[in-house]
């Protein structure tokens, strides 16, 4: 959630948005009100760090910024597959029918690479009582309704689509479906946070494009 500070000035309101200390690529983590970044950067402390300081937290940006070109790749690669599709899908709420109702969600069934499919996404895993935690998560899982002929690999992934407001990060996950295998793991749905995820969940009808690629054997 973007939370923004008031400022009010001789009777006019605005908003000021919220910036990041430009020593932030030295490790400082402060994020404030635009107006207060000037007196934050005049006393902030990251630039007196030493090299060996800062070294770790320069190594982890590396590594992130490795790991995001490699999913770039990655999907720039399914995008040159031979068959690709989307679907502008939505999940809805459903609960179980056993004694203590778990939450769920899950799309209809939709037609894609000649195939039936459904979506099913669940809150941190099933675990007991998701509502009683503050750090929550989705994961989702491709299932297709017919049975495949021949073994498939099928590369997904969720996008925000024309219609939802999700932020989610980047991701591609893949799966090689057949006759004994119709359902995919449940993978993380990469949220930038749990306030993210949290959003979603309010709005209860989750809307997101499914963009699908596969590689035919
Ligand atoms: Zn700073």
């Amino acid at each position: 959630m973007r939370r923004h500070s008031t400022v009010i000035l001789s009777g006019v309101t605005f908003f000021s948005r919220p910036v990041h200390c430009q020593y932030s690529l030295l490790g400082c983590g402060w994020r404030g009100p635009h107006h207060e970044v000037n007196s934050h950067e005049q006393q902030c402390q990251h630039p007196n760090h030493s090299g060996a300081q800062v070294f770790s937290h320069l190594q982890r940006q590396a590594e992130n910024v490795e790991e995001a070109s490699k999913i770039f790749t990655q999907i720039m690669s399914v995008l040159s597959f031979e068959k690709i599709t989307f679907n502008d899908l939505q999940l809805k709420p459903y609960r179980t029918d056993e004694f203590i109702h778990k939450l769920f969600y899950e799309t209809s069934r939709f037609s894609a690479l000649s195939y039936q499919w459904v979506i099913k996404a669940r809150l941190n895993d099933n675990q007991k009582d998701p509502h009683l935690t503050c750090n929550r998560f989705i994961t989702y899982q491709l299932i297709v309704k017919s049975k495949p002929s021949s073994p498939m690999v099928v590369h997904f992934m969720i996008l925000r689509g024309p219609f939802g407001d999700m932020r989610v990060n980047p991701h591609i996950c893949q799966f090689e479906f057949t006759e004994s295998n119709t359902e995919s793991p449940f993978f993380a749905l990469p949220l930038p946070d749990s306030a993210e995820c949290n959003k979603l969940l309010a709005a209860r009808i989750i809307d997101f494009r499914l963009m699908m690629g596969m590689v035919t054997k």
